[in-house]
């Protein structure tokens, strides 16, 4: 095997197994059709729960199974090998669920994070119309009402919406106290889907806007007051991690259909990976694609390990998404005509890929994330320098 592979744990490389039976089994052989019909799979999401994929990342206590994130990312790359939707609908159990995990009350805990682990998940609800990458522009509101909060506004693109039971929204309090998160039942008056986006790819997810104007009570506040982006930002970090899972799964998929292809076509009298164009493109993909898994398994690892990965994991999402793109299109180039047609397997990845350099930080903001840490920590040591010569 040319690729590089990581060597999991016992429970890790046990959850890799399971990842790829339900994918080779349930999510494979379904993934061309629901593709073509855009229709979120509930026999996917059925298996999800049976299999234990679906809340394995929460701790037992709170009714998952206690994986740690490199077993995580392991199972998402399995499962976005087969089929990128099913995985990006495992990216956003864990989207809606970090918040709470990281900063919810022990009750907040056992309640959402139980019921995720029977399939009744949280969706992440921060982008809207007018701001996507500038969070800090959102405009819908939470304004203090019978001792809760009134949350009136719009949210955009939010994936699972209107199939999730619950949403983490967040607001900004009219008060000028910053924005807060808060947990809001999606089946109720004041909760309304008021479009299911129509994508280019991820035809298998549902993505859909959101009109709010519901009153929470006070317990659904998650962690403190006015410290929602912060929230949002360490939650994202994790994401960025499970976003990279399903870059590489995906190009993964990518790169061996585009290897197989080279093999088995004939062009100028012999196979194509014969002509150095072809073999070389080859190469570049199972070296980039090492790399990124390479990257991508350490910051997991640093993860489980108590270590601070903002950097890593900025780094790590700019670097995988770009390489799935390059290896996504590398498959297309080398499929040629039949490639940019349905039905074959690198024309669904090269749409599915796309989104990937876009959601959860585009490739512009991990590169403003960077020079804003380079830029920080430069002028730290220069001082450093400046004390020490003083
Ligand atoms: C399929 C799908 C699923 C999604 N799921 C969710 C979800 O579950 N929850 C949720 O809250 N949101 C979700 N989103 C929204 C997604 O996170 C945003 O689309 C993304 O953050 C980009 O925001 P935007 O679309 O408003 O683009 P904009 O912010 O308008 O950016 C447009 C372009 O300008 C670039 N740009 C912006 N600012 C700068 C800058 N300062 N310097 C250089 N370039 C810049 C961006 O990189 C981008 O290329 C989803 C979107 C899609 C399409």
């Amino acid at each position: 095997m040319i690729l590089w592979e990581p060597k999991l744990d016992e429970a890790a490389a046990a959850w890799k197994a399971t990842a790829a039976n339900s994918a080779e089994t349930f999510f494979g052989p379904s993934a061309s059709q629901n593709d073509l019909n855009q229709e979120y799979s509930h026999t996917n999401v059925e298996e999800l729960v049976k299999s234990g994929l679906a809340a394995m990342f929460v701790p037992k206590k709170y009714g998952g199974r206690g994986a740690s994130l490199t077993a995580t990312i392991a199972a998402i790359e399995e499962v976005s090998a087969c089929c990128a939707s099913t995985a990006a609908i495992m990216g956003v159990y864990q989207l809606g669920a970090f918040p709470i995990l990281l900063a919810g009350s022990e009750s907040q805990k056992h309640h959402y994070l139980g019921e995720l682990a029977e399939g009744r998940a949280t969706s992440f609800a921060l982008s809207e119309r007018g701001a996507g990458s500038d969070a800090a522009g959102i405009e819908t509101t939470a304004t203090e009402e019978n001792n809760g909060w009134r949350i009136r506004g719009e949210k955009y693109w939010i994936g699972n919406g209107g199939v999730s039971k619950y949403y983490v929204v967040f607001a900004k309090h009219l008060e000028g106290q910053g924005i807060s998160a808060f947990l809001v039942e999606g089946h109720q008056p004041g909760v309304a889907v008021t479009e299911v986006v129509d994508k280019m790819g991820l035809r298998a997810t549902q993505t859909s806007n959101l009109e709010l104007d519901v009153w929470v009570p006070p317990d659904a506040l998650i962690g403190e007051r006015g410290k929602g982006l912060r929230l949002a930002s360490q939650t994202l970090n994790v994401g960025r991690l499970t976003v990279s899972a399903q870059a590489t799964g995906l190009a993964r998929t990518a790169y061996f259909e585009a290897s197989r292809r080279a093999v088995e076509r004939n062009a100028f009298g012999k196979p194509l990976i014969n002509h150095q164009g072809t073999g070389f493109k080859l190469a570049d993909a199972a070296t980039q694609l090492s790399a990124a898994r390479l990257m991508l398994y350490e910051a997991a690892a640093a993860y489980d390990r108590g270590d601070s990965i903002e950097a890593l994991a900025a780094m790590t999402k700019l670097f995988a998404s770009e390489v799935s793109h390059d290896v996504v299109d590398s498959a297309v180039q080398i499929w040629g005509g039949q490639g940019y047609c349905w039905p074959t397997p690198v024309e669904r990845l090269y749409r599915d890929q796309r989104i990937i350099e876009i959601y959860e930080g585009s490739s512009e903001i991990q590169r403003m994330v960077l020079t804003r840490m380079i830029n920080r920590q430069t002028i730290q040591h220069l001082s450093t320098i400046a004390v020490d010569k003083a």
